[in-house]
């Protein structure tokens, strides 16, 4: 039966095709994380899709919503429980592991660009099908190795020409330092506890730290005025985030300290951040990271330190267009023969010009000069390369200017070294 008998094929809810503006900001962003990362001497990991469910089970944890409601998992065909990645630490963890590439103490540092699945509840800007980039550096615990991180990653999204960037830091301790801070929460919870929501009171018994980042407003007042974390830290990490801090001012990283920030899990240890634009609005985080010490080893790794963030490239491609407006991609030249001898002959000249690194079309179709100059105005080229058997007698391109709709004369001889290289 005919496809079109069911009407038009459509993409999955919640998924989309990547082209135009959008796919041109992907690929700026991507080329720009690359040049950047690979100047801090982070090496590109890509794990695969599928996971066992455990990975996430493990280390994201049966308690969140990732797991618990927004995971695509299914039972393949040879029987095993599997799951279309939601995000990417828990892969990389499982590779490091399983590589023994953690086996030494020796610092790795890593990062990942591409897609995951998330079956969420539709709303602008969250798909189902989205891509993160991220960077993770193992076997490193100290606060300089977090600055090293947080700087590469202020390099990259300044490199975007991203400004009205806001870096919240807090620390959430460690499992040790912990009960002490959960101690004094309770004890303020408790004095109001009707003025939190159903979900806080459950989060009180079985996680007190995601209390304070409880989205409802009612909460958000009645937490005027609670302990902070900071406050009952041990001594070890009440210096590792001073340590920060100071690097951060050194280092020109504007940061200012939240203390209702938390990672919800255990294994998260001293450091959590998130990056906020003011050019966002209603979602104002674009990115969140931390320290978690103890995922690798809660994973049977080697008890291995860790630091790492995770970007959402759907949401920074629509900042790119917000902020810069159209991708800037123009096409540079369309090369237009006159005639059969002509179309011969720029073939050969076109592929003497790529391999000189030249970015440069040719027009294909045999069309008169008219018609392909309205192409080459259609399809946005920068300029138009014509040759006729005039030019060709002489040795030379007519180079038209399709934006300012001047002519000159060039030389074959020349073209390579004044049409713009890739
Ligand atoms: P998370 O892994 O939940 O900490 O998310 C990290 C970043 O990924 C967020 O700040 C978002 O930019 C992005 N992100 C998470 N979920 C989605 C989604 N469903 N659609 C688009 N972007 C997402």
């Amino acid at each position: 039966m005919a496809l079109g008998s069911f009407g038009m094929a459509q993409s999955v809810k919640g998924t989309r095709d990547l082209l135009g503006n959008e796919m041109k900001w992907f690929q700026r962003i991507e080329d720009t994380a690359r040049r950047i990362f690979h100047r801090h001497g982070y090496e590109e990991i890509r794990t695969p899709i599928l996971e066992e469910i455990d990975v996430f089970k493990r280390s994201v944890g049966e308690s969140s919503d990732i797991v618990n409601k927004e995971m695509y998992d299914f039972v393949d065909k040879g029987g095993r429980h599997v799951v279309m990645r939601p995000e990417n630490t828990a892969g990389v963890v499982r590779a490091m592991i399983q590589h023994k590439l953690l086996a030494t103490s020796d610092p790795r540092l890593l990062y990942y660009i591409g897609p995951q699945f998330r079956y969420e509840r539709m709303q602008a800007g969250r798909y189902r099908q989205f891509w993160q980039i991220g960077a993770e550096s193992f076997g490193v615990a100290t606060p300089e190795s977090e600055a090293e991180s947080l700087v590469m990653l202020f390099d990259f999204l300044n490199e975007l020409g991203l400004k009205h960037l806001k870096l919240s830091i807090n620390s959430v301790g460690t499992p040790e330092s912990r009960p002490a801070f959960q101690a004094a929460f309770r004890a303020f919870f408790e004095a109001r506890q009707e003025a939190f929501c159903g979900d806080c009171h459950r989060r009180i018994a079985q996680n007190p730290l995601r209390v304070l980042d409880c989205k409802v407003p009612g909460c958000q007042t009645a937490l005027e005025g609670h302990p902070r974390i900071t406050d009952h830290l041990d001594e070890a990490s009440r210096a590792h985030h001073a340590r920060l801090k100071v690097l951060l001012e050194a280092l020109g990283v504007p940061y200012e300290e939240n203390p209702r920030l938390v990672r919800g899990l255990d294994y998260y240890t001293r450091t959590a951040f998130e990056v906020l634009s003011a050019d966002l609005g209603a979602q104002s985080a674009l990115l969140g990271g931390g320290r978690y010490d103890g995922l690798v080893s809660h994973l049977d790794g080697p008890p291995t330190p860790a630091f790492g963030w995770a970007i959402g490239l759907d949401r920074l491609a629509s900042l790119m267009q917000q902020l810069h407006g159209d991708a800037p991609a123009p096409r540079p030249a369309l090369l237009i023969p006159l005639g059969e001898a002509a179309a011969l002959e720029a073939m050969a000249l076109a592929r003497k010009w790529w391999a000189e690194g030249c970015a440069v079309q040719v027009d294909t179709r045999g069309q008169g000069l008219k018609k392909a100059l309205q192409t080459a105005n259609r399809l946005g080229f920068a300029r138009a390369l014509i040759l006729g058997d005039g030019e060709r007698e002489q040795g030379v391109v007519a180079v038209k200017d399709l934006a300012a709709g001047t002519q000159e004369t060039w030389p074959l001889d020349q073209v390579a070294q004044r049409l713009s290289t890739v």
